[in-house]
């Protein structure tokens, strides 16, 4: 076996997870570290500390065992967030439904960030993968992997994508060889992550030397998002039966960090090596509802 580490997969419900050269040889046990883990049916085992991720629907659980080691921030109690969250599968409906402008944003931004991707087969890993919307266009020779907290969207990302790797984890406790993954993407993640600097602490861990990592963000606290909110908190606030001043309330909760925080951010951990802005491409953050990078090591 080429890792020495990992056993392969049992025929059944495990059976896709079995490429020991791609997704498999990348992890390690998100509490100790330790890359000698093992695959069941049933679980993900660590050899070293002992601890047993739990399999679901070929996902494997981390969150459930580590915890998010964090208290839940207060700023989420704030009853016009809580209220936008209820309403979530109705604003995931409206968002594609056909016709949708916001999909169709969506599509284009993240092609804005494509364009920034240096060709290459190493095992594309995507942060907050949601339904696993971009898990086949991120697919290296090793597959891809996509990461999320929400059980519920990686069981869709399940359906739409059956060979994928999916696992429920944190950002900032990834199960992840140090230094070992070379193609990270995270599209419009970053703004919704409360304790930023620990998330991308541990990106930072994970990526290998030669490892890129892309990230898209709306650009949060710009003009244009602002302007731009007038108009969306309308739908919004229709959806969630408050106000449109309500709705942009809990639209900037669930936006927590700003365009600024995030690139400030970014440059504590890595090297920003090329950028895009989206839709204009020139007027910066200000003018642009979108930023893309493509971010190396330090
Ligand atoms: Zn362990």
């Amino acid at each position: 076996m080429s890792s020495g580490a990992l056993e392969r997969a049992p025929p059944g419900r495990g059976a896709q997870l079995r490429d020991e050269d791609g997704a498999l040889a990348l992890l390690a046990c998100a509490i100790c570290g330790a890359a000698d883990v093992r695959l069941t049916e049933m679980a993900l085992d660590c050899q070293a500390c002992g601890a047993s991720y739990p399999c679901e629907d070929n996902i494997i659980d981390c969150l459930s065992v580590t915890g998010h080691g964090q208290e839940r921030p207060r700023l989420y109690d704030n009853p016009y967030y809580q209220r936008f969250i209820e309403n979530i599968e109705a604003h995931h409906a409206a968002h594609y439904a056909p016709g949708s402008l916001s999909a169709e944003i969506e599509r284009r931004l993240k092609e804005d960030l494509y364009r920034l991707v240096v060709p290459s087969t190493e095992t594309g890993i995507d942060l907050g993968c949601g339904a696993g919307d971009a898990l086949q266009r991120l697919s290296g020779a090793g597959g891809a992997i996509g990461i999320d907290q929400e059980m519920s969207l990686l069981k869709m990302a399940r359906r739409r994508n059956p060979e994928a790797t999916l696992i429920r984890a944190d950002l900032a406790a990834l199960p992840f060889r140090s230094a070992s993954v070379r193609r990270v993407f995270a599209i419009a993640v970053l703004e919704h992550v409360f304790f930023l600097e620990a998330a991308l602490k541990e990106i930072q861990r994970c990526l290998a030397p030669d490892g890129a990592f892309y990230v898209m963000v709306p650009t949060e606290g710009s003009l244009a998002v602002t302007a731009a909110r007038y108009v969306t908190s309308i739908r919004n606030a229709r959806i969630n039966g408050m106000t449109p001043a309500q709705s942009r309330t809990a639209q900037r909760i669930d936006h927590c960090n700003t365009v600024f925080l995030i690139e400030n951010s970014l440059e504590k951990f890595f090297r920003i090596e090329a950028t895009s802005c989206w839709p204009f491409r020139f007027g910066g953050r200000q003018f642009n509802l979108a930023k893309s990078y493509r971010l190396r090591p330090l």
